[in-house]
């Protein structure tokens, strides 16, 4: 069984600070194991690079550069900072595959609304430039996002550890979004996410550990890795009804697919 990590972020400093031992050798051991691939998602100039840099010593794992709706923020220069991560991709990065991570953010006080509108705005109009896929974070800003999403018909993307309700996720699919499931999904309580699971259809389907953040059941609250998302497959298979294998082998297909990686897959 191999299986695919569409969204972390291991640039983040609970790896310097919670992780015992180093994490990058921890990487190589799951890479020589079953983890096919992982994407490393930017939040800022600074993290972008830092995603590049480490996605570089690891031969499966690819980078994606933007300014997430809380970085936007705390920004000095939110805009230049837009440019300068759209010139990022203009270096001859073959591990860059995505614009993101970019969207809204409803849940912390205070936010700057329309801040979030212009900085997301401004970075679908990047991934338009570049033909490149987005990784769209919605949080309590569902009809914000999905409007957004309706103004770029050309572009494409995921809507990842999605949170919204069964007709939206259906809506993105029918305008060809993938929907990506956290380890949220494999929650006791989550039965709202797990209906939406059941009724996708299975190749609009991805999973992801969102790490170092949201660690599935029964892993909850501790530091989260790729290693853990057996755990988050084991959940859609649940739902699925379908044994993990083969669970597995869409979920992984659909990833390299999405990435635009089919040629680098073994
Ligand atoms: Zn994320």
């Amino acid at each position: 069984m191999r299986y695919f990590d569409t969204h972390a972020h291991y640039f983040d400093s609970r790896f310097d600070t919670e992780w015992q031992g180093s994490i990058e050798e921890h990487l190589d051991g799951l890479f020589q194991g079953e983890l096919a691939g992982v994407v490393n998602v930017g939040t800022s100039l600074a993290s972008s690079k830092a995603a590049i840099a480490q996605a570089m010593r690891h031969e499966n794992m690819y980078a994606a550069a933007g300014l997430h709706p809380g970085d936007a923020g705390d920004a000095t220069a939110p805009f230049e900072e837009i440019k300068a991560i759209e010139a990022l991709f203009a270096e001859p990065r073959h591990k860059l595959v995505a614009v993101g991570e970019i969207g809204l953010d409803y849940h912390f006080l205070p936010f700057d609304k329309d801040l979030q509108a212009e900085c997301f705005h401004r970075q679908m109009e990047m991934a338009e430039r570049l033909a490149l896929p987005v990784l769209i974070h919605d949080r309590e800003a569902h009809e914000d996002c999905l409007s957004m999403v309706r103004r770029f018909p050309k572009v494409c993307g995921v809507f990842h550890s999605y949170s919204g309700s069964t007709p939206m996720a259906e809506e993105l699919v029918s305008r060809g979004y993938m929907i990506s499931f956290s380890g949220t999904v494999s929650f006791k309580n989550a039965r709202r996410v797990k209906e939406v699971a059941a009724a996708l259809p299975k190749h609009a389907v991805m999973i992801e550990t969102d790490c170092p953040y949201l660690a599935p059941h029964p892993h909850r609250g501790e530091i989260n890795h790729s290693g853990l998302l057996p755990c988050t497959l084991a959940a859609i298979s649940e739902v699925w009804q379908m044994d993990m294998e083969e669970c597995a082998s869409i979920l992984l297909e659909n990833s390299w697919r999405f990435y635009g990686l089919d040629g680098r897959k073994e």
